[in-house]
């Protein structure tokens, strides 16, 4: 604990200001919680990884927190999917879930979140170091990188998946997988040529690798390329041209659209991820909430990009636990101005029935998800042959999760 005694903060400190932080904030705005703030460590709204994929059961979220009509307006509808094999001169349908489906800029997504909020609500600059519970109070008290110390009534870790929140529930870290991705967005001013279309591109040879586009809108178009590592490690994360340089050499050969796709993005649009995940069975039996202090986003329960649901799983959360907080907590007492004021037993109650809520949805998104990893991954094929039976047992319609709604704010 820092040497100064903690200052009173806001009555919902939200860590993180992501797609699960902001629209964490924005559900509880919606639903009357005033008193709302979110730390987010960086100088402004981050939105590494250039663009998102979202399916009908994400823009079902983005409709009950307001902002779905918007984002619908800047990308395009997503009409299937198609696989390009070098070997093979036609693309072949692949299959691509039914219902809507949209890529969108990730910045075009934090910024309608953040422009819903009431100005001021997102404090940029405070970096979580840790977290502790005076147990007199049974109050959190959070400590930020500079010193600076804040007590609040309820705390929601939407800090991704190297949670420090997380990290005070007890939750092991996330384990780091042996592949990476590489994503960018090329931008062509005069128009681009790509259908509305998911399409794939791998050799048919496996090396692992395997290149992705979708377009957003009629000009920009997100890329991303999936590969084992150590093809490319980590020493170029922070370094958008040597990103750019070491895809160039690994996708040499590929299709000379996906190579003038690469050479044209902007190197500020260039991201390197080594991918994470929670083991479903942590997911199965982790515990997720600690007095007021509770989990949203990647911090719960990040996940590979496979099933393309880590960030639409962060928007359900954030209207569930909304609404339960609601449900429970008098609208008086979510202006600070009733007489109980948030009492911990209500928080509690309306924490358990969130993690209670949502566990078994992200417990199957994270299942199919790491079988589909083990699939992709440098798997033996025993291990392979064993994720496909499991696979087709229990998720026998790959695409069911985009069909689940997480209901009405
Ligand atoms: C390669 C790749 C592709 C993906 N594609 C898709 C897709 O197509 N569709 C989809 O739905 N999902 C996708 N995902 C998953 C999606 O990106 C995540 O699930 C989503 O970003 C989670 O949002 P979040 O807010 O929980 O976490 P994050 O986006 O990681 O945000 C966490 C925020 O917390 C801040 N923070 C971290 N630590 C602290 C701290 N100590 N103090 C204060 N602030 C802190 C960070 O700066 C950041 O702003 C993909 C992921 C990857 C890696």
């Amino acid at each position: 604990m820092g040497s100064s005694e903690p200052e009173n903060g806001c009555d919902v400190a939200i860590i993180g200001g992501g797609i699960g932080g902001l629209a964490t904030a924005l559900a509880l705005h919606r639903k009357g919680f005033q008193n709302v703030a979110v730390y987010e460590k960086s100088n402004s709204l981050r939105a590494e990884g250039t663009a998102i994929g979202i399916f009908a059961n994400g823009w079902r979220a983005l409709d009950q927190l307001g902002v779905g009509d918007q984002l619908r307006d800047k990308a395009v509808l997503i009409q299937g999917g198609q696989e390009i094999l070098f070997d093979q001169d036609q693309p072949q349908n692949m299959p691509y879930p039914a219902g809507e489906a949209r890529c969108v800029k990730r910045s075009d997504l934090t910024n309608a979140l953040a422009n819903a909020l009431p100005p001021d609500t997102v404090r940029f600059g405070f970096n979580l170091v840790s977290l502790e519970m005076d147990n007199q109070s049974m109050t959190p008290v959070l400590q930020f990188d500079d010193g600076k110390t804040l007590t609040a009534k309820v705390v929601i870790g939407c800090d991704g998946s190297n949670s420090v929140v997380a990290s005070f529930l007890g939750l092991k870290a996330a384990t780091l997988v042996s592949l990476g991705s590489v994503r960018g967005l090329a931008n062509y001013p005069d128009g681009h040529q790509f259908p509305p279309l998911f399409t794939r591109i791998k050799r048919d040879q496996g090396d692992g690798m395997v290149f992705g586009l979708i377009p957003i809108d009629d000009k920009l178009v997100y890329w991303f390329l999936t590969l084992p590592l150590p093809l490319l490690d980590g020493k170029f994360r922070d370094d958008p041209e040597l990103i750019k340089d070491a895809t160039l050499r690994m996708i040499n050969g590929y299709p000379a659209d996906a190579i003038e796709m690469v050479e044209k993005s902007d190197l500020d649009s260039l991201s390197f991820t080594r991918l994470r995940y929670r083991h479903p069975w942590e997911i199965l039996v982790g515990g997720f909430r600690k007095g007021s202090v509770a989990l949203v986003g990647d911090a719960m329960h990040v996940m590979g990009p496979f099933i393309g649901q880590g960030g639409s799983a962060s928007l359900e959360d954030a209207v569930v636990l909304a609404r339960n907080m609601a449900q429970k907590i008098d609208i008086l007492d979510r202006c600070g101005v009733g007489t109980q004021i948030m009492s911990h037993k209500k928080i509690e109650e309306a924490f358990d029935q969130y993690v209670k809520d949502r566990r078994m949805r992200i417990f199957q998104l994270s299942t199919q998800t790491y079988l589909v990893g083990l699939l992709l991954g440098r798997t033996s094929f025993a291990t392979k042959f064993i994720a496909v039976k499991i696979l087709h047992i229990f998720f026998r319609d790959p695409s069911g999760h985009t069909k689940y709604d997480c209901g009405k704010l």
